[in-house]
């Protein structure tokens, strides 16, 4: 079997199966249930369906006018689900169950109702750690309709202060378009389209004589764009096409995501798709829905309207041949883009494509070089020496033709393995293989638990991957390609008191504040006590900063105060001092 060109057995399943799927979008969803989660004008910083780091936008990132402590309200009767602390993600974030079979998720927040917050401090006690996940029982957490849950923050990943806010079925954990349930957003703005594209899907086919994808020239406003008539692309064999585009609601500036992309060959619907709703196994997607090769080199987030035949996200509602069009004859095609946002502004892209009979390559053309051949839909293993990678089925998106290498000579300081090239970081992968890397020598028992896989980026870069040492091996999940080599963390993370020092008198402080971090693997625990009793040391990573909260239960005198950091390589610092209240 040729490699990479293999006939896919999946087209009738999406030729039969997706026209219907579309039909139920709008109508099953209470438009009148839920109110604001805030109590001014709803303004988006970004919407449902926004193409971001690895994953699709989940909800409405409301303005909360640049900055923290913004009212959040329940949007209706019901009870806190779950609540997670973390530094990272979605920071501090509540979830509540509503009796309607949705759960409301309110994200990034700087702070919680009496009540929330001190089940979480007692939790955070208990466990004595920042970092807790919890699902508080239906009678333990109840909540009415504009009860004041929380306010606004910027804690978790996060460029600003803004609330995120999103709608889930209970049942599915689908995340739905939270548009669908009528929040009160002005949109009379067409979406804006800034650039398309025309592909040639595999190495046979051309796009003006050549095998590379070509930008359409084109100029319009108010919603219509045309190509000049001069300018007809010609193209053969199998082609798809792909396009750029923005949308932004009335009295905002911000790029947010369009709802619905078609496109039509000579009026026919060849790809259709809606942002209506996802889940989160669906959302790595979004590096197969895009061009990924040129948001990695140059940025940018053009859409295909061509679908991978391992791609499974569901936003596609129709697809004829999984949107690749078939050019073998001389003749002229109308094509046109539709690209609507929620509220059903319309923008469209016309333009020709010409079908050529004589620039298709017949031959087949000279495979470049490989390793091994993964087939996307079956589990693939690859073992030399010193690496072995063990990958799930279905967690490429198309076959790959599997390259592999190793370099001694670009060795960068402080590894201890050459490096290994594991095909390379222009490729998507969905979820998580299995990476073991063996080091250059047999590393002595000290330093086992020092050692971990990190991956290399084009700039010298190292993050850490993890892992664990094993018969030989350092073994961890990952889920990129790219560069990787093996390194040690013995150094111990730095810590540089903010606010307190030795004797000092902190009468006048409502905190005790240090900054911490980490070289290579990263902070795993940072236990603090006052006076050998552990204290709730709070984490913000964006700004290397742990702190601690003065409370009732530190009375005037003499105090000691010690913290120990450490690292996940269990490398540790520690700062302790006296002081006054
Ligand atoms: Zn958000």
């Amino acid at each position: 079997m040729k490699p990479g060109i293999r006939i896919n057995t999946g087209i009738l399943f999406f030729l039969f199966i997706y026209p219907f799927s579309c039909l139920l979008a709008q109508e099953n969803y209470p438009r009148n249930y839920f109110r604001s989660p805030i109590d001014t004008v709803l303004k988006l910083a970004g919407n449902f369906g926004e193409i971001r780091p690895n994953h699709f936008h989940a909800g409405m990132d409301i303005r909360t006018g640049n900055h923290e402590g913004m009212k959040v309200y329940a949007v209706a009767d019901g009870y806190v689900s779950r609540i997670k602390i973390s530094g990272i993600g979605y920071g501090k974030v509540l979830y509540i169950t509503h009796p309607n079979g949705f759960v409301s998720v309110y994200a990034h927040l700087s702070k919680f109702n009496d009540t929330i917050g001190k089940y979480i401090r007692k939790a955070q006690y208990s466990k004595e750690s920042f970092e807790v996940e919890l699902f508080p029982k239906p009678n333990e957490l109840p909540v009415k309709k504009s009860d004041l849950i929380a306010l606004s923050g910027n804690t978790g990943n996060t460029a600003g202060p803004h609330l995120h806010f999103e709608i889930r079925d209970e049942k599915t954990e689908f995340i739905i378009n939270p548009l669908f349930f009528g929040f009160d957003i002005k949109d009379d703005v067409k979406p804006k389209i800034t650039a398309a594209y025309i592909y040639p899907v595999d190495e046979k086919s051309r796009v003006n004589n050549q095998n590379s994808f070509k930008q359409l020239p084109f100029s319009g406003k108010s919603g219509e764009y045309k190509t000049l008539p001069t300018d007809i692309v010609t193209v053969s064999g199998n082609i798809g096409c792909g396009i750029e585009v923005w949308d932004t609601e009335s009295n905002s500036s911000n790029h947010n995501a369009v709802f619905s992309i078609e496109l039509l060959m000579d009026g026919k619907r060849i790809y259709y798709s809606e942002m209506d709703k996802f889940s989160f196994d669906q959302s790595r997607g979004v590096n197969s829905h895009i061009d990924y090769v040129e948001k990695k080199i140059h940025g940018r987030s053009i859409q295909k309207s061509f679908v991978a035949k391992n791609n499974k996200l569901n936003i596609y509602k129709e697809l004829k041949n999984r949107g690749i069009m078939s050019f073998m004859n001389d003749s002229i095609h109308n094509m046109t883009y539709v690209i609507k946002d929620y509220f059903g502004n319309t923008s469209t892209l016309k333009f020709k494509l010409k079908g050529s009979s004589t620039s298709y390559d017949k031959n087949t053309p000279a495979a470049s070089k490989y390793t091994a051949i993964f087939h996307c839909e079956e589990p693939n293993q690859f073992k030399t020496q010193n690496c072995s990678m063990s990958l799930p089925a279905n967690i490429l998106y198309e076959d790959l033709r599997f390259q592999y290498s190793v370099s001694n000579d670009s060795v960068k300081k402080g590894s201890i393995a050459p490096i290994f090239h594991i095909h390379n970081d222009l490729v998507p992968v969905h979820s998580y293989y299995t990476l073991a890397l063996k080091p250059n020598n047999p590393l002595p028992e000290r330093l086992q638990k020092k050692a971990l896989i990190v991956s290399v980026s084009p700039g010298g870069g190292k993050h850490s991957e993890g892992g664990e040492w094993k018969d030989g091996f350092i073994t961890t999940q990952t889920r990129i390609f790219g560069n990787f080599t093996i390194a040690l963390d013995t150094v111990p993370p730095y810590i540089k008191p903010k606010n307190i020092s030795k004797g000092k008198d902190l009468s006048k402080q409502r905190t005790i504040e240090i900054i911490a971090g980490d070289n290579l693997s990263g902070l795993k625990s940072y236990p603090a006590y006052i006076d050998d009793k552990w204290v709730l040391m709070e984490y913000e990573p964006k700004k290397n900063l742990l702190y601690y909260t003065f409370d009732s239960s530190i009375k005037k005198g003499k105090h000691t105060f010690l913290i120990e950091v450490k690292d996940e390589r269990g490398n540790a610092s520690t700062f302790k001092a006296n002081f006054t209240r």
